[in-house]
């Protein structure tokens, strides 16, 4: 855990949230300001920096975190609809919070990838 990382805060529950999935190793829940109808940011509890801090070590983690973006795209309605899950990595990216997070979007029409 990373004492100044919001996510690590949210992840040990120094900070209350509802989580709409939480194991030893991934929690979810909503994004304060989401951007699309559905909007749910996926998480390793253990702080890693962004994609490209993974390791071969992280392999089941990552293949966890989709099994979950999975299983929440059908709990919130966007399983046959069509959804987006994505990852900021690094500056270019926009990435605002240095703790690895996957967006799970959807509920409308997306439109195209890039913006
Ligand atoms: P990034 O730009 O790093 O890929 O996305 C960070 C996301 O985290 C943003 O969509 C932002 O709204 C969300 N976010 C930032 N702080 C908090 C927070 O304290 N709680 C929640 N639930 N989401 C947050
Ligand atoms: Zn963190």
């Amino acid at each position: 855990m990373a004492d100044d990382c919001i996510f690590c805060k949210l992840a040990s529950g120094a900070i209350p949230t509802d989580f709409l999935y939480e194991d030893e190793d991934v929690a979810a829940f909503r994004d304060i300001s989401p951007r699309q109808p559905v909007h749910i940011l996926i998480i390793p509890k253990a702080h890693i920096p962004s994609l490209a801090d993974i390791t071969p070590e992280h392999q089941a983690l990552l293949g966890k975190i989709c099994l979950v973006a999975k299983k929440l795209a059908a709990e919130n309605g966007v399983a046959e609809s069509g959804y987006r899950l994505l990852t900021n990595c690094g500056a270019d990216s926009g990435q605002e919070v240095p703790h690895l997070h996957f967006h799970l979007i959807g509920g409308q029409y997306l439109g195209p990838f890039c913006s």
